[in-house]
């Protein structure tokens, strides 16, 4: 049967004619009660029965069409302002319009109007949280365009999937170097528990999701104290069907379906994005490090030389430079060759590095040159720092076969503005004349250039 057919029309022709079977029956089943055939028949009579079988006919659908007609009208207008309030939620992506008292149709009947009104609640619930579930992809997926690093894509991942999953602890992990590596966690207390946990090993070696209730009895070690995990999600994060990650989520009680739901979907995206900012990351290293010791290449420690420089002129703050290289250094290579001095190059960035403090940017000048940018020092500051990385540097040995390599170096610094450069290449040029002086005073020395360019400390 169509429900688009005019059903009050049908029922205006079906309650007519059913008048009209009652007018017409009527004398009939009078002269079975008694009333004379010639009085029942006669045609006023039957006439005056059709009549008014007809308008019984008429008043019952003129009663129907007001009663159930008006509550249709209500039924009807109550679904356009809902579908207003759904419709304003979709385009706002302000999904509090789409509550229970802005979206629902109150219920009073029992009846066929009461149960549309149920099934119409129903159908605004599941579209409201479809509604809901999309504008959730649309932030999650702003979100993974706008990130490149790897740090900041898992924060923000991590923060989502909290707002939108209802969790209460969780981790991301990416794969590096063939190893699981922490990129963000959130209400872990010890996340280098969780590698060990046997579910979580489960999914590195089938590359399966894995759900995981957990006993309220047992506790676990890797969340805060305060949270009580009822469930745990653990998701392999992939690209190209290539294991790049790991997402492990914690809820207090169970996820549902929605939440579910849209951790898969949140999953599919962070995949490509998560490879990308993995890809950023790789690109950005190269382009920054020096492969050989780890430490900043030229180009790049030049430009953060330029920043610091910049920055210690605006706020007319004092800073320097510190230039070293390697004594004699050509003499290890012949001697130890060039692997051992490798070794060597290694060693003397890493003791450089432990002896400089974090906020100091290291970089390699050239071949076995290096240069340490300090900001807020003085010319004191860089001769006390010059001398403890001299110490640090000639206290330490490097084992060639079964021979002790010493190794020494000279530095030469210059400060600014106690040197009134007007640039970094002339900060430079001054600090690689006080390398050259430190040089010819024999080796293993310390040279800071004073306030007349070319003198030293
Ligand atoms: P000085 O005390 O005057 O500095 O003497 P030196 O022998 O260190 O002289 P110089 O600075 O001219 O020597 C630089 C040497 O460093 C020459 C080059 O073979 C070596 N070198 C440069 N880069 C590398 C590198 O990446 N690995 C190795 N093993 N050696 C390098
Ligand atoms: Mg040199
Ligand atoms: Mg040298």
């Amino acid at each position: 049967m169509r429900i688009t057919q005019k059903v009050f029309y049908d029922l205006a022709i079906w309650m007519v004619i059913f008048g009209l079977c009652i007018g017409t029956v009527f004398p009939f089943f009078v002269i079975l009660l008694g009333v004379p055939a010639d009085i029942a028949l006669k045609p006023f009579f039957f006439t005056a029965c059709l009549g008014a079988g007809a308008l019984a006919g008429i008043l019952n659908y003129s009663l129907a069409r007001s009663i159930v007609g008006n509550r249709l009208k209500v039924l009807a207008s109550s679904m356009s302002q809902v579908e207003q309030n759904i419709n304003e939620m979709t385009f706002s992506g302000d999904t509090s319009k789409c509550t229970p008292e802005h979206c629902a149709i109150p219920v009073d009947s029992r009846d066929e109007i009461g149960e549309s009104a149920v099934a119409f609640n129903r159908l605004v619930e599941s579209l409201s949280v479809s509604i809901q579930t999309q504008a959730a992809v649309r932030s999650f997926s702003r979100m993974l365009t706008s990130q490149l690093e790897v740090e900041s894509l898992t924060e923000k991942a991590l923060e989502l999937f909290f707002e939108h999953t209802g969790a209460g602890a969780g981790l991301i992990f990416y794969q590096s170097d063939g190893l699981m590596k922490l990129a963000a966690s959130r209400g872990v207390k010890n996340p280098d528990l969780v590698l060990a946990v046997p579910y979580v090993q489960d999914v590195l070696r089938t590359g399966q999701k894995q759900i995981v209730p957990l006993s309220r009895t047992v506790s676990v070690e890797w969340v805060e104290p305060d949270f009580q995990p009822g469930e745990v999600i653990v998701l392999p994060v992939t690209n190209k069907d290539v294991l790049i990650g790991m997402v492990i989520l914690a809820t207090g009680q169970k996820f549902d379906a929605i939440q579910l739901g849209r951790i898969d979907l949140f999953i599919q995206g962070l995949g490509l994005a998560l490879n990308n900012a993995m890809t950023h990351d790789r690109l950005q290293h190269l382009a920054t490090v020096d492969p050989l010791t780890g430490i900043f290449n030229r180009r790049f420690g030049m430009r953060r030389l330029q920043e610091e420089f910049r920055k210690a002129v605006r706020s007319k703050a004092s800073f320097g430079i510190l230039i070293f290289d390697i004594d004699h250094f050509k003499v290890v290579n012949d001697t130890y060759g060039h692997l051992v001095g490798d070794r060597a190059l290694k060693s003397v960035c890493a003791i450089a590095k432990d002896a400089l403090r974090d906020s100091d940017i290291l970089f390699r000048y050239g071949g076995e040159e290096f240069v340490a940018v300090l900001p807020a020092s003085t010319e004191q500051d860089l001769w006390l720092s010059g001398e403890r990385l001299r110490k640090a540097i000639e206290g330490t040995t490097i084992s060639a076969d079964d021979k002790i390599v010493c190794i020494t170096v000279c530095i030469g610094g210059a400060a600014f503005p106690a040197q009134p450069v007007e640039n970094v290449d002339h900060l430079i040029q001054l600090a690689d004349e006080a390398l050259y002086l430190a040089k010819n005073s024999g080796r293993n020395k310390v040279q800071i250039a004073r306030k007349t360019a070319g003198a030293a400390l």
